[in-house]
């Protein structure tokens, strides 16, 4: 007789942050809105999941909640919690789109595998193909100058690889902020993330010039819906061009694939849905020689936890991670010991399920700061 699951929590909480966040789209100051999901088995694994539903991408973190509570619960309860796919089946069945709320559910049976089998998830997908991840720091503070001081302390732990967030202020200022950045930080690979700040017609002339400075990479230039013309970009400059807004699911990579819109693309848990559809989506692109990024919204410890294993057991996500916020930007995170970042790197947990536990007291003054 399989286990079942016998009690969800869902949990709305208000993360205080250090730093203002300038983004293009969907700046952030004081404090992000996440849901923390608490699974129980019947014979007593609990299992952690996490969303982060960032508006400009779709979501809110109060309509992600209400669709684990009110509209998957019953799909949940009573659930054979080691099905997952079955499990996560029913849930698309029972709700479409939702991406975040689903990905928090998953992560959550997956930690609870993992705790029931004692092996960490990525064991569950296939075992690790690497045991340390390189970290991307964003440089997104109104206050540039800050940033680069942060840059240069990081850079002198081991950081390597900086991405600046474009296309918010004036095409000069973008140049001369990369200047900067680089002379601070002058052995770091810069990328460079518009977050569809450009529009098409601005494009070409913007990019050619930026891109004689030679950053890593420059991720989605223009807005969603452009991907001809995004194709046309990253076929005609020499930098490699990411996509993000453009690929939510396996539809869009595999268009993505057989158009060439990108020469890479960012997968995000809180856009694919989950692990299981994130490799989905990194299968496509892998035929396609088409590397992946571990990008982010605005998560914490248990949500990159599940990242880390999903970047751990899968080759071609190999262009690092984004997963910066919990040491670098929210002034607390609600687990007792978050994910390991040594020399540029986090350290892919090794404990069984994600990895991650909750942190009691914290958690508490979260939820109460949500209210
Ligand atoms: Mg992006």
């Amino acid at each position: 007789m399989p286990d079942r699951i016998t009690r969800i929590a869902v949990t709305l909480i208000a993360t205080p942050i250090a730093m203002k966040r300038a983004q293009g789209s969907g700046a952030v100051a004081r404090a992000v809105k996440r849901v923390i999901v608490q699974m129980a088995t019947g014979d007593g694994i609990e299992g952690l999941g996490e969303a982060q539903a960032w508006e400009p991408f779709g979501g809110t973190a109060e309509g992600t909640a209400a669709a684990i509570d009110l509209y998957l619960r019953p799909v949940l309860e009573a659930a054979d919690p080691s099905a997952i796919s079955a499990v996560m089946a029913a849930c698309d069945q029972t709700l479409a789109g939702h991406p975040e709320a689903k990905a928090a559910i998953e992560m959550a049976l997956f930690d609870i595998l993992g705790r029931r089998l004692g092996v960490p998830v990525h064991q569950l997908l296939g075992g690790a193909v690497r045991a340390t991840i390189p970290l991307s720091f964003s440089i997104a503070d109104p206050d540039f100058a800050a940033d680069l001081d942060r840059a240069r302390a990081m850079a002198e732990t081991g950081h390597r690889i900086f991405k600046m967030k474009t296309g918010f202020l004036s095409p000069p200022e973008d140049f001369s902020r990369f200047e900067r950045l680089r002379a601070a930080v002058p052995s770091a690979e810069i990328r460079l993330d518009y977050n569809q700040g450009l529009s098409v017609i601005e494009a070409p002339a913007v990019l050619r010039e930026i891109a004689a400075l030679k950053p890593g990479f420059i991720e989605q230039p223009i807005p969603r819906g452009h991907e001809r013309v995004l194709a046309e970009l990253s076929a005609r400059l020499d930098v490699p061009v990411l996509a993000d807004e453009s690929i939510f699911d396996a539809a869009d990579m595999l268009r993505c694939a057989s158009e060439r819109w990108a020469d890479a693309a960012s997968i995000k848990l809180m856009k694919t849905g989950g692990i299981l559809k994130a490799r989905r989506i990194s299968a496509i692109a892998e035929a396609a020689g088409v590397p992946c990024y571990g990008g982010t919204l605005w998560e914490g410890a248990i949500a990159h936890a599940a990242a880390a294993h999903l970047i751990a057991a899968t080759g071609n996500i190999s262009l690092g991670c984004e997963f910066y916020m919990p040491r670098y930007a929210m002034l607390a995170d609600v687990v007792q010991q978050g994910l390991a970042i040594e020399s540029g790197a986090v350290i892919v947990p090794t404990l069984p399920g994600l990895g991650m536990v909750l942190e009691p007291g914290e958690f508490k003054r979260q939820t109460e700061l949500a209210r």
